[in-house]
């Protein structure tokens, strides 16, 4: 592991920079490796962000977005950054399945591998890491990393504190969870101090939805809505027709599962929703409640206590089935 002083050394030169995060990025994944990216390229270093796959509109307006390289879309373009790199800042992911395909380049790569980042259990492909699992984002872990282990907080521009603070709000549920401790408010200050517009960034974010999302949403909420009050458990599920018929395109699902969440004395909510090679679950729990210990067990995934996600090889209806059968192992903690 190197420390931090010879990471020093090196960004003291321009480096060739390969920014990543994990698949399908959220708000927090493209926050952090733009506002990352605005930062780096201000001190003359050639730097690229790659994503494994494509991400939301409602994201697109970040600063910097521009020079995104979408993996899955520029196979080659990618393989050669991610060859030719003296760096690699994995972000908002430890483990290198999150990254789908490029998880082998990355790890053949000879570049000095960075991981910031504020999941669970992380594991050792890196050469660098600034973790911290009580980070409400790994945006705030940017923020300190760039303020604290490099100390150059006057680098913290408009652009990198407009998507480090996308990253933070989007992560912390709009500075609604538990990990929004006041340090992240004085950080959200700071960026704001920076240039950030808070009503701008929720505006873009969250006021940005086609009507067929909305559509979409509707009937998730009045169709497909199952409440098993027995377990203060919630579930959403939407089929392949249904996302056909409206249309539905990444980021179209995001959020959903928390209106689950949203019913009184639930705990445990979840999205189940059927893509075209398998079922996707996206869980949400309050409390001390784990979800992903669920994920992680029964459906090959993980992620943090109270947000995870995971998959299921085979029908929708089989992975309802399957999540309703695991829900009488966890009862005393959901009934509690
Ligand atoms: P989402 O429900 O938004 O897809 O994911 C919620 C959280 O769970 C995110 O923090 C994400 O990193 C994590 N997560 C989602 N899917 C997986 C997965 O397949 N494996 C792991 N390890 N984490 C996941
Ligand atoms: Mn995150």
């Amino acid at each position: 592991m190197l420390d931090t002083a010879s990471l020093i050394k090196i960004l003291a030169q321009p480096q060739k920079i390969v920014i990543t995060t994990h698949h399908k990025p959220d708000g927090d994944a493209m926050g952090s490796s733009l506002g990352l990216y605005n930062y780096l390229i201000q001190q003359g270093h050639h730097v690229k962000v790659v994503t494994p796959t494509d991400y939301p509109d409602f994201l697109a307006w970040l600063p910097g977005n521009g020079e995104v390289i979408i993996y899955t879309e520029n196979v080659e373009q990618s393989a050669g950054l991610i060859a030719d790199a003296d760096l690699i800042f994995c972000l908002d992911f430890n483990a290198l399945n999150r990254i789908n395909e490029m998880g082998e380049l990355v790890a053949e790569s000879t570049a000095v591998k960075v991981m910031i980042d504020h999941h669970l259990e992380p594991q050792d492909f890196d050469d660098y890491r600034y973790w911290d699992i009580n980070a409400c984002a790994t945006a705030q872990l940017i923020y300190t990393f760039i303020t604290e282990e490099l100390d150059n907080a006057k680098l913290i521009n408009k652009d990198v504190a407009t998507c480090l603070y996308t990253g933070i709000m989007t992560d912390s549920k709009s500075f609604s969870l538990p990990n929004t401790t006041s340090d992240v408010h004085r950080i959200i200050a700071g960026l704001m101090d920076a240039g950030a517009v808070n009503w701008h960034i929720y505006d873009q974010v969250y006021n940005n939805s086609s009507e067929n999302r909305l559509r979409f949403l509707g009937i998730c909420l009045s169709e497909k809505l199952e409440v098993l009050h027995d377990f203060n458990t919630a579930i959403i599920t939407a089929n392949k027709e249904d996302l056909h018929k409206y249309e539905v395109i990444t980021g179209d699902t995001e959020g959903i599962v928390n209106y689950a969440l949203s019913v009184t004395g639930i705990k445990l909510a979840a999205f189940i929703v059927e893509r075209p090679d398998k079922v996707k679950l996206s869980l949400r729990s309050k409390g001390e409640f784990p979800a992903n210990d669920i994920c992680k067990k029964y459906f090959n995934g993980g992620g943090h206590r109270n947000a995870a996600g995971g998959i299921y090889e085979g029908t929708l209806e089989q992975a309802v089935n399957q999540f309703k059968s695991i829900l009488p192992e966890y009862k005393k903690l959901l009934i509690q």
